[in-house]
C-alpha cells in the first residue's frame, strides 16, 4: 500500500486508497451526523463551508472533506441534474446499442444486399408462411 500525507492533516499515512488518514475519517465520522442533523434543522440556512465550520466548531478543511467525499449536499438541484444526465446517458448508450443492432446484416432489412442475405437466411421460414 503506498505512503501518502493525509490531505486534512498532513500525517504521512498508510492508504488504503483514499488521502486521509484513519484519524481523520474517524474525525469525520463524528462531524458527519452533526453537520446532517444542523443542515436537517436549519433548512434555511444556506449551505455555507465557512458558516458550518464556525457552528460546528470544525476546520474549515473538514467539512470541505466532508463535501469533497460526496456526504454533503452543497447542491440539491445540480445533484438532481447529475442524475438526470446519467439517465440521458443510460438512454443513449441504449439507442446507441441499437443502431448497432441495426447495423448488423440480420437487421438491415431496408437495403437490397440485406434483403438478399434476408432471404438466404429467413427463405425457408418465409415459404413456410406461405403454406
Ligand atoms: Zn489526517
Amino acid at each position: 500500500m503506498p505512503l501518502l500525507s493525509c490531505r486534512l492533516c498532513g500525517k504521512i499515512f498508510t492508504s488504503a486508497g483514499g488521502r486521509t488518514c484513519s484519524s481523520c475519517l474517524s474525525r469525520l465520522d463524528e462531524l458527519y451526523p452533526k453537520v446532517r442533523e444542523y443542515l436537517r434543522d436549519n433548512p434555511k440556512v444556506g449551505f455555507n463551508i465557512e458558516t458550518l465550520s464556525q457552528e460546528m466548531g470544525a476546520d474549515v478543511r473538514d467539512i470541505q472533506a466532508l463535501v469533497d467525499m460526496g456526504y454533503l449536499d452543497r447542491d440539491p438541484e445540480r445533484r438532481v441534474d447529475s442524475e438526470t444526465v446519467a439517465r440521458q446517458k443510460l438512454a443513449k448508450e441504449f439507442e446507441e446499442s441499437l443502431k448497432q443492432m441495426k447495423n448488423s446484416p440480420a437487421f438491415r432489412d431496408a437495403s437490397p444486399s440485406a434483403a438478399s442475405y434476408g432471404q438466404q437466411r429467413y427463405g425457408d421460414k418465409d415459404k413456410d408462411r406461405k403454406r
